[in-house]
Parts: C-alpha cells; structure tokens; sequence
C-alpha cells in the first residue's frame, strides 16, 4: 500500500497545506492590522489608554480565532474531509489499483472502485464491521491505532472463499482511518507451488537414496558373501542410483529453463533434421519399441526461432512418453507440418489406454502422474512434461494435449516459423 499511497498522499499534503498556510497569513496579518488600527482610532478620539487597550485584546482575540479557523482547516484536508478537499480525494482514490476505504466514526465515508467491487457498490455510509465483513477485520478495526501498532493483518476468505488479503489502516485524522487491501492470492499460491516443490523434490530423491543406503548395509554383511545376491543387489543399486541422476538432471534442467523464461530463443531451428536426429537416437536406445517411431515431415516446413538443446529435449520427452505409454507394437507418430500464420505443428501421437479428462488440466505440474507407481516403473522422474511446458513457453509457443480413453494420446506443440 505504501509504495503505491504515499506519493500521492504526500503530493496532496503538501498543496493541502500551501493552501491553508497562505489562506492562514492573510486572515492573520489582516486580523493583525485591524486590531491595531482600531486600538490607534479609540485613542485618537477618546485619548484613552484603557479603551485602546481593550480594542487591541479584541483584535488579538479575533487573530487567534484566524489562526484556529485555519488549524481546523489543515485537519479537515488531512482528514479528506468535507468542502474543496474531498473533491480532491474521489480522483486520488480512484487512481489507487488495490481496493482502498476511507472511514470516520466508524463509517465508509469514501471507497474506490476495486474497493466497491470488492465489498459491494452500497457500502458508503455503511458501518465500517458491516461493509468489511470478516471477523478479523472487524477486531483489527474496532482497535485503537496505538494498540493495533503498524503490522498489517491477513484476511482470509474474504470476497471468495480461496483469496487471502492483507489489511492495514493508517489514521490520518482522529477518528479517520485509510483502509487499504493488498492481494496476496497469488503470492499465496505461488508460496504453497514452491514449498510443495521442495517437499516432493526432497520425497522423490529420498526414496531411491533410502534404498540404495539399505542394499549396501545388507552387502556389507554375510548375504555380501554370496556372489549371486551380491550381483542382484548390486544391479537394485545401480538402478536406484540411475533413477537419482535422471532425477537429478530433470531439475537441473527445469531450473536452467526457468531462468531463461524471460530470453526469446535467437538461433533458428530446422525442426525436421532435428526430429531425425532424435528418432535415431531412440531407435537406437530403446530397442524394439524404438523401431515403431513413424516420422512423418510435411513439404518444406519453415525452420523455427528456437533453442536446439531444448527442442531437442522437448521431442526426446514427448516421443518418450509415447513410447512409454503407448502399447507395446502399436506405431508412435511424429508429425511436423506447416500450420497456418507462420506456425509450425509437432504433433506426437500414441496408441494407448489415453489419459482420463480430469487429468489433463495437471499432467504439466511437476510430479503429477496418472498413475505413480506405473511412471517409476517405466522410469519416470515426473517432469518430463512439466520441462515441455517451460520449453514451449519459453519459445512463446502453444502445448495441447489432447487424449481419448481407450484409444490414445495426441500432443500437439506450435511454435513460430522464424523470420526469414
Ligand atoms: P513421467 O516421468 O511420469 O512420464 P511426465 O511429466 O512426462 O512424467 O508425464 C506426467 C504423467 O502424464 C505421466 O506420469 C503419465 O501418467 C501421463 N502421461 C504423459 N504422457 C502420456 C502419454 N503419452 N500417454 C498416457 N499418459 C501419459
């Protein structure tokens, strides 16, 4: 709230008080001068001290009423009050993005328009408990300043059941407080995404660590003797300690992507050599499954503005997963074509028991899987997808996925053609 209010609240301030310090000076000298001159005409005509005297207090009387007139004055701007001022306020309010309440006595007597739409159009001249309704609300703002200090307070719920709020009130008058709430539902969100990540991160690296630290305990015992268990174990070991690197190397990954989000590609990409090269290379290490990747390149198709590492990522996860999932013996088919508007489509399609529609939505969060114990079996980290999605993203591309139960999955990615 401060950032965005105190310049303005400082600006207005400070014309506020240039107004009524020069409105002050003159009441004052002309005050002043009158006090004088008519103490100098009594004396003049009754050649009385006494009387004169009594004129002079008069006018030092009608000065300080001058100068109280004008300290109400400064009160009532500061207040956002009533008269001129509070002309003032209805712009300056309405220029604040975040909803903000103004409230004397206990009633809104001013709110802008977030506010309004937060709490209702009708809460001018509502009782401040009734028009911010939320128990905390009402606790914090029944306190005396003081007593409450300078710390904001959280509002949960209010507005919708999942938004969370922070709420603090500066008084600017006695009996005037500014009431101004700050969003934190996204914050919110992202804070739980980031701890969440860290829990599952350390979950995930734990399980294979736990394994491997058991296997060797038992190898250092007797059953080590055995050269048939031994060999056995050793192999768990290897396995879990591979499943650990990829783990390992899929955050790097993400983390690398992540902090490239906001820098657009500049190489060109020819999609088509590159989906060759990747289709190679599976045939070549994933054996029989390997030789069912059909590709299928559309006439010259535009070579894309892109990351050569991270396309090349993104087809070895999406054919990947295909591959994985998709029935033994059945064709994965990988597609690139030319769309419309300088767009060009990667297509990747899979003959499989397909995803059920309430997973779609988060097949791209990291660590979600349909079925978690299946993922591990086949070697999964979890994020694969996840890495497409960041890929895409930072390529300013589009990622669809798109699935039929019984049948299969279809993933399309749409990039831009680079301009050439
Ligand atoms: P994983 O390493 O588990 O494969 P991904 O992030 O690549 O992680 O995918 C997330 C989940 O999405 C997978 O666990 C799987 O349940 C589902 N999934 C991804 N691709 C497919 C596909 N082609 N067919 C069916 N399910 C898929």
């Amino acid at each position: 709230m401060h950032r965005d209010h105190l310049p303005l609240a400082a600006r207005r301030e400070a014309a506020s008080q240039q107004r009524v310090i020069e409105g002050f000076a003159l009441r004052t000298w002309l005050a002043g001068t009158i006090a004088v001159v008519t103490a100098a005409i009594v004396f003049a005509y009754s050649r009385d001290v006494q009387l004169a005297l009594i004129a002079l207090v008069g006018g030092a009387t009608a000065t300080v009423i001058a100068r109280s007139i004008g300290d109400n004055d400064l009160a009532d701007i500061e207040a956002g009050g009533e008269g001129e001022s509070s002309l003032e306020l209805a712009p300056v309010l309405e220029a604040i993005l975040d909803p903000v309440v103004m409230v004397r006595d206990g009633r809104v007597i001013a709110a802008n328009g977030p506010a309004r739409l937060l709490l209702g159009q009708h809460i001018i001249g509502e009782d401040v408990r009734t028009a911010i309704r939320h128990p905390a609300a009402s606790d914090y703002l029944t306190m005396s300043p003081a007593d409450r200090g300078d710390a904001p307070i959280e509002l949960v719920g209010l507005g919708a059941q999942d938004r969370r709020w922070q709420m603090r009130a500066t008084e600017t008058a006695p009996g005037t407080q500014i009431v101004h709430l700050l969003d934190q539902t996204g914050q919110h969100a992202a804070e739980r995404m980031r701890v969440d990540f860290v829990a599952n991160a350390s979950h995930e690296l734990r399980t294979p660590l736990s394994s491997i630290l058991g296997y060797v305990e038992t190898l250092s015992d007797e059953a080590g003797d055995d050269p048939a268990i031994r060999r056995r174990f050793l192999g768990i070991v290897f396995d879990e300690a591979t499943r650990m690197e990829r783990l390992v190397e899929d955050l790097m990954s993400l983390s690398r992507i992540e902090a490239e989000k906001f820098r657009l590609p500049s190489t060109t990409v020819d999609l088509a050599v590159l989906a060759i090269e990747v289709h190679e290379a599976l045939r070549h290490s994933r054996g029989a499954r390997g030789e069912d990747v059909v590709l299928r390149i559309g006439e010259d198709v535009p070579p894309v503005a892109g990351d050569r590492v991270q396309l090349s990522q993104l087809l070895h996860n999406l054919i990947g997963n295909a591959m994985k999932y998709g029935r033994a013996g059945t064709p994965v088919t990988v597609t690139l074509k030319t769309g419309s508007r300088d767009a060009v489509l990667l297509q990747i399609e899979d003959e499989s028991e397909g995803i059920a529609p309430e997973h779609l939505p988060r097949l791209t969060e990291r660590f979600y899987r349909v079925d978690a114990g299946r993922s591990r079996s086949l070697g999964g980290t979890g994020l694969g997808l996840a890495i497409v999605k960041h890929i895409v993203e930072r390529h300013r591309g589009r990622l669809d996925i798109a699935s039929v139960v019984g049948t299969g999955t279809r993933v399309t990615v749409t990039l831009r053609a680079a301009e050439r």
